[in-house]
Order: C-alpha cells, then structure tokens, then sequence
C-alpha cells in the first residue's frame, strides 16, 4: 500500500467553517453527545434554512451543516447559540472535541468525568484544531479506534490516563483524572512540534516522563451496532445514517414521531434514539445486515471541488450489487475511508478507476469504467 495523500489538515468549527464546494461546513459539538428534542427539531430547521437540508454525523461524533453560504454563517449562529449548541467563546467551542461512550448514564462515571472536562476546558493550553479526548469509561471500550489524543479508561487496576500512541497510562483516582489529563496537555502543548500536532506523532520521536504508562486499558468490546441497545437503566435505539448523511426533515419527522426522549450521536455514523424502541423507518438504516452500514462515500460532486463525479447515489447502487465491503471515493485522497476496501471506486476525469482489497490512493486494477458501465455489468 502507499501512502496516503495529505488531506486539509482545517477541523472545520462553528466559527471557524471550511469552505467547501457547497459553500461553509459548519460543525456542531454537541454536549455529551446528546441533543434535546427541542435541539434536533431546531437543528434540523436550521439546516434547512441555511444548509443544504442535511446534517453530516462525522467520525468525531459530530454534527455538520454544510452550504451555507457567507451571507447566512451570522444567522446559523445566532441560531445555534440560542439552542445552547454553541459556547459564547469560540476558544472554548474549539477545545470542546470531546468523545464519550454512547451508552453513558446521567450521573455515571462517564458522565461524571466528561461533565468535569467540560468545567475545564479553560484551563487547557491553546492545542492544535485537532487535538481531542475519548472518555472510554463505558461498561465495554469502543473508542480505542477513534480519534483522540488523550484517553480517559478502565485498566483492570482501575481508572487511567493514555495518552494516544502508548500502550498503557497512569493509574487514577477519579478525583486526579482532570488535573491529570491537563498535565499531559501541557507535556503535549510543551513537546508538539509544527509537523507534530497530535499525540501519537509526539510519541513517535518523544518518550513520556516516568509514571505515565502503569496499565494497559482494557480490551476494545464489540462496536455499537443497529438495534435496540441497553445499559443498566439506559435504553435505546441505535439507527444508522448511510454515508453518515441525516436528511434534517426526516429527523426531525423521527424525533417528534419517535417520542424519544433525546438524541445520542456517535462517531461510527449511528445515532441512538433515547428511551424508546426500534421506530419503522425508511430514512435511516434499521437493519443490522444492511450493506450500506459497510458503504463509505464521501460528498463527491457537486459538492466537493476535488471530485469529478457524483460518489452517493452511485454508491448505493453499486453496494446493493457487491459482496464486501464498499468505498466510493470522489478522488484518491479517501476521506471517506482512509483504511482499506474490498471494492474501492475512485473518481478520475468523470470515471472511476477500481482497486481491490485497497485504499482510495492505491494503485488500480481497472481505469477510466463509467458508471452505468459498472452497474449494467453487474446486474
Ligand atoms: S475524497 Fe471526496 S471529499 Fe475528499 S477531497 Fe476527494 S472528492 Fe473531496
């Protein structure tokens, strides 16, 4: 495999959105992870008055608006902050790329732990746009494979601190996890170099003072899936959003039908409907075997500058007809998947180039094939 080409290193926040081929992304954090119904029912509205009618869940745990035009940012904003989506300081809005496991209870350790990050927030160093942290404190680890630098876990011997890039942290008591994990802000804001922004990379070239890898974190459990999901006295719905893409009308028509007492996103493109069961729906995947939940494609074109082709339409047609797992990607940066697929389509001149058991930037085994060429073949 080669290397993968640089993607725009810019994590696009509310104040400060990416420009995009469909005007600014604007990206929401939301708090715990978890929207009010009030808020998905405004957040949708907003979408449709200022985006393109869709919210975007990303591998953050995010929400994104996308088109919204410059005109329109001050208004969604205005908006989002009389939602409570949005900390009046946008340095706070910045640091606030917090991961939490889904399944968290009110008053719980997670809750607990992530409520006491939010307090201070403030006293973190200025890190990079990038930089987050994952409160993995769930009765199962899952977001060992999701972005963060600093991780907040279960060992067997308790509680610990990691930083990304080790194999084991410092053993806490929940008291000292805070001051802990502004320690080793600061060794990172003290070690981080320009070409060196996330922990991992630090790691590379910069061993951690003493004391600071005790214990190994407990393994990674089994990924959320689609379904009904329970903890202790939490219960839920888990639905999938294909590509990640949520049509803000049709949520808002799930929440209020729903009844659910508030939404949960997640980073894997699941979001979890609180306090009620599975709802009949076709706007979002309810079906755990379903192939568009192993089907990644990115925005593609119009929408982004760099594709020549249109990526989700295609996508879903072509993954109905493919064993496997699927990537369509509008060019070879992959930002869609940025591991390997059984199938990889990648745009070029308005074609595709195919690559097997490959990434997006891998060397292809067929060029230049038309879309209604791959699908006619196909069926
Ligand atoms: S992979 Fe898709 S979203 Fe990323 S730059 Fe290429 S066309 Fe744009």
């Amino acid at each position: 495999m080669t290397v993968p080409p640089s993607v725009k290193g810019w994590c696009p926040g509310a104040f400060k959105p990416m420009m995009s081929g469909d005007g600014l992304v604007v990206r929401v954090r939301p708090r715990f992870a978890r929207l009010e119904p009030e808020q998905v029912l405004g957040l949708s509205a907003l979408a449709i008055s200022y985006g393109s009618g869709f919210l975007d869940l990303t591998n953050r745990g995010n929400l994104q608006i996308r088109g919204v035009s410059e005109t329109n940012h001050n208004a969604l904003l205005a908006g989002l902050a009389e939602l409570d989506l949005l900390d009046e300081d946008p340095s706070i809005e910045s640091r606030r790329n917090i991961l939490i496991a889904p399944l968290w209870r009110e008053g719980n350790v997670t809750h607990r732990i992530a409520a006491a990050l939010l307090r201070a927030l403030p006293e973190l160093p200025d890190l990079s746009a990038k930089f987050g942290f994952a409160i993995d404190t769930g009765p199962d680890p899952r977001l060992q494979k999701d972005s963060a630098d600093i991780r907040v876990e279960w060992s067997d011997q308790g509680l610990i601190v990691r930083a990304d890039g080790a194999a084991r942290g410092r053993l806490v008591a929940e008291p000292d996890v805070i001051p802990t994990v502004l320690t080793l802000a600061q060794w990172f804001d003290t070690h981080r170099t320009k070409d060196r922004r996330r922990m991992a990379k630090v790691l590379e070239v910069t061993d951690l003072p003493e004391g600071w890898e005790q214990a190994a974190p407990r393994e990674q459990g089994a990924a959320l899936a689609v379904g009904p999901c329970q903890n202790g006295a939490f219960s839920g719905a888990t639905l999938g959003a294909p590509f990640g893409q949520i049509d803000a009308a049709e949520l808002a028509a799930l929440m209020a039908k729903s009844n659910a007492r508030a939404l949960r996103v997640t980073p894997w493109r699941l979001f979890i409907l609180e306090g009620v069961g599975m709802p009949d729906t076709d706007a979002f995947v309810t079906d755990p075997s379903d192939p568009l939940l192993h089907t990644d494609a990115c925005p593609g074109a119009p929408y982004c500058t760099s594709s020549s082709v249109e990526t989700r339409d295609f996508a879903r047609a072509v993954a109905a007809q493919t064993k496997g797992s699927v990537h369509v990607s509008g060019c070879e940066k992959g930002c869609a998947n940025a591991r390997t697929a059984d199938t990889t389509y990648v745009g070029h001149d308005g074609r595709f180039d195919l690559v097997k058991n490959g990434a997006a930037w891998d060397a292809p085994v067929k060029t230049g094939l038309r879309p209604d060429d791959i699908l006619a073949k196909r069926t």
